[in-house]
């Protein structure tokens, strides 16, 4: 499948890694919008947070078991966000499902 992310997991294409196991891979955003901003995505491909089911939730709650534990290792001690976008609409460039981990500055209140 010509799935950037996919590659990045399969370590074809390189990565700042931040965390693994044996469901989630986690790496730094090339185009970071904050001082902290990871990428945290499951190994197995899932298209977006709208194809998650029944079958494939064990890896959206790995990663949400993941989270906190990366934040803590990035300083965040004072917060952070988590954004996932879908689609068009939600401007999802990349179409395997991932979670940007913001965090190190105040963000901004709005979120759309
Ligand atoms: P989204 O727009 O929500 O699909 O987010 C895709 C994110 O992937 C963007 O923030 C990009 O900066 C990031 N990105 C694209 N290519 C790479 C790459 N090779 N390594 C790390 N991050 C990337
Ligand atoms: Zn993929």
């Amino acid at each position: 499948m010509d799935c950037l992310f996919c590659k990045i997991i399969a370590g074809e294409i390189p990565s700042g890694k931040v965390y693994e196991d044996e469901l989630v891979y986690a790496f730094r955003d090339i185009n970071p919008q904050a001082p902290v901003h990871v990428l945290v995505v499951p190994k197995a491909h899932i298209a977006s947070a709208d194809e998650i089911t029944a079958d494939n939730s064990a890896a959206v709650a790995a990663i949400f078991a993941a989270i906190p534990k990366i934040a803590a290792a990035e300083g965040l001690t004072n917060g952070y966000r988590i954004i996932t976008n879908i689609g068009e609409d939600g401007c999802q460039s990349v179409r395997h499902m991932h979670f940007h981990l913001l965090g190190g500055k105040k963000l901004p209140e709005s979120m759309a």
